[in-house]
């Protein structure tokens, strides 16, 4: 038997966000396509709330935002970036977001960037020649 499952979820009645405890109902198919419709109830009040679990929150998190080149920081290699900047990069034509701040193998700093087609790189910042 598998373990109670529990989800923080808005109660009808108690009007807030209460732990609610699994009871029964079918989870969605691997698809992910269907919502799932399944039976809580609330650990304070004790009322029980068909909850649909809709997959969408799962599909937005799957499908990064595209990135508007509009908004984003021309790169070079003398700036500094922050991580979650969207940067363009003007050789490869490409857009990123920078994901985290590293350091070359010389120590150099650097940003780990995640570009659209070319995944993920590492690029040197704050370089001043
Ligand atoms: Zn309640």
């Amino acid at each position: 038997m598998a373990k109670v499952k529990y989800i923080m979820h808005q109660c009808a009645y108690c009007r807030r966000e209460t732990k609610m405890e699994f009871i029964g109902g079918q989870p969605s198919d691997a698809n992910g396509t269907e919502a799932s419709k399944i039976w809580y109830r609330c650990c304070k009040c004790k009322h029980s709330a068909l909850l649909t679990l809709s997959p969408e929150s799962q599909t937005k998190k799957k499908r990064a935002m595209p990135i508007d080149r509009n908004q984003c920081t021309p790169y070079a290699k003398d700036k500094v970036f922050s991580v979650g900047e969207n940067i363009y990069h003007s050789e490869w034509d490409d857009v990123g977001k920078v994901i985290r701040k590293d350091r070359m193998s010389n120590g150099e700093p650097s940003i780990i960037v995640t570009f659209e087609k070319f995944g993920e790189r590492k690029l040197l910042e704050n370089i001043v020649e």
